[in-house]
């Protein structure tokens, strides 16, 4: 595992409370889609947080796709950041990885947990792969969407990938937390499934994909 620089040349507010850092590496990250990289940030005491690479293996930059934390240390540090500046990235890390197979995929995230699935949907996609996507995204509210035009147009491209974005604190064309929306996929059971983010929702989650008699289920945990 290397350290790497990499210097901010773009910041994106993705919604009110995530933001997006594009980076220019000072040496080629190689990594798989969903691996993630540490953030190494000095002070008083070297302090190192997990953040999933949101780019695509095959992208120029590399991306990190960051929520802000109410009283967290390195979200707010990362919050602060701007163009011109570098972060000392050390990775990759991780196994969740996506893998090849010729079975559907189905990714279900929540909040800042669909960064991995920005990285493997872009992946997967740019890459001609044939399979049927499913992006299942749950967040607060339409505002709180994250890549909300990428995943518009991504769908519009590609007629293999569809997605669901579900509200849990606003009406929308679907309400409520993604582990209540298993059912909608009963028709797809050979699928791949990967499952992110953090509290609850991936245990939850996976207690719904078992129930509905899914077997290859991957998760991440942000938590
Ligand atoms: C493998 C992995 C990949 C990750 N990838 C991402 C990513 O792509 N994007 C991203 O935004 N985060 C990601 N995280 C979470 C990230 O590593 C940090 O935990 C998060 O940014 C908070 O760090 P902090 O230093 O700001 O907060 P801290 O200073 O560590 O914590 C401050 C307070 O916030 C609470 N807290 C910590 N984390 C969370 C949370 N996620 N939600 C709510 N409360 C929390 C703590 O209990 C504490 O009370 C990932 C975590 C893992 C394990």
């Amino acid at each position: 595992m290397d350290d790497f620089k990499g210097e901010i040349v773009e910041i994106s507010d993705e919604t009110p409370f995530v933001k997006t850092l594009k980076m220019r590496m000072d040496k080629k990250l190689d990594f798989l889609p969903g691996q993630y990289v540490f953030v190494v940030i000095e002070g008083e005491r070297l302090l190192l947080r997990p953040y999933s690479i949101a780019s695509s293996p095959i992208d120029e930059f590399l991306e990190l796709c960051v929520a802000k934390v109410e009283g967290g240390v390195a979200s707010k540090y990362l919050h602060e950041r701007a163009v011109g500046d570098s972060l000392r990235i050390r990775g990759p890390l991780g196994k969740f990885v996506l893998c090849r197979t010729e079975n559907p995929l189905i990714f279900i995230a929540a909040g800042s947990g669909i960064a991995p699935f920005r990285s493997m949907i872009r992946f997967a996609l740019d890459s001609g792969w044939k399979n049927e996507i499913h992006l299942l995204f749950g967040v607060r509210t339409k505002a709180d969407v994250i890549f909300a035009k990428e995943w518009e147009d991504l769908e519009k491209a590609f007629p293999n990938f569809h997605v669901v974005i579900t509200l849990s604190r606003e009406d929308g064309p679907e309400t409520g937390y993604v582990q209540t929306k298993i059912n909608r996929f009963s028709h797809l059971k050979d699928a791949d499934v990967y499952v992110c983010g953090a509290g609850n929702m991936v245990q939850e989650t996976m207690d719904a994909l078992e129930k509905e008699g899914f077997k290859n289920i991957f998760v991440e945990r942000y938590n």
